[in-house]
């Protein structure tokens, strides 16, 4: 049972992977107004470096947790920047809360968002409203607790709605940590980039969900 979870979680990070590559260019430029123009090939490096290690590992027969851990510490190690060490530790954090013996329900879903919530706040200190990921993970976790009552993967794509709203409303705030906080001014009107990458790996992993 174990390793037909695993199996998914390959698969979604082979998504991601791909999705981040075509993204790559847009993710650049929406960090390029107000940070250093690397979140782009930040994701691709990361999502592509964790997708390798857990097809790595996976083929080993280990569970999906140990799966999970693998592919954070590669995104992590690999990634580079602030969103590569924040991601690292979401990923490690979630699949540390994935069951190996059992297939995974809802709840276990809500308790990985909200692991990988506490280790982005503990490691970034970012407040919800300083213009960063937090942004968008805090009301996905939210509405995915809200939701679960309905099945885990509705309730995975009704939250990723609202990441992706939250995602696009983080355009009106100031960035108040990270690199982009000198150019606050100028990355008005823009969406912060980690919020928007975010919102499209959690949109893109609804999709493969329940499939
Ligand atoms: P860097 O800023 O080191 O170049 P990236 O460009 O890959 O790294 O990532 C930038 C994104 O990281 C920002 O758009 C923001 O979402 C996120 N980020 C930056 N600092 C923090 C923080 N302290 N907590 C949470 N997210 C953060
Ligand atoms: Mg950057
Ligand atoms: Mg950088």
């Amino acid at each position: 049972e174990g390793q037909r979870t695993a199996a998914e979680v390959v698969r979604a990070l082979d998504a991601m992977a791909e999705l981040m590559r075509e993204q790559e260019d847009e993710l650049g430029r929406m960090d390029s107004v107000a940070g250093d123009g690397d979140h782009g090939r930040g994701m691709t490096r990361g999502s592509g470096a964790a997708a390798e290690a857990a097809r790595d590992i996976a083929a080993q027969g280990v569970g999906p947790a140990a799966v999970l851990v693998a592919a954070g510490d590669a995104w992590a190690a690999k990634a580079g920047g602030t969103s590569g060490v924040l991601w690292g530790a979401a990923l490690r954090s979630f699949g540390d809360l994935l069951p190996d013996d059992r297939p995974a329900v809802g709840a276990d879903l809500v308790a990985g968002a909200e692991a990988a919530l506490a280790a982005v706040r503990r490691l970034g200190r970012a407040e919800p409203g300083d213009k960063t990921l937090v942004d968008a993970l805090q009301p996905f976790t939210a509405e995915l607790r809200a939701a679960v009552g309905d099945g885990g993967a509705e309730a995975w794509r009704r939250a990723a709605q609202v990441a992706t709203k939250a995602a696009a409303d983080t355009a009106d705030l100031r960035p108040r940590t990270g690199r982009a906080r000198p150019l606050a001014e100028r990355s008005v009107g823009t969406p912060d980039p980690g919020a928007t990458s975010l919102a499209l790996a959690l949109t893109r992993i609804g999709e493969l969900l329940g499939e």
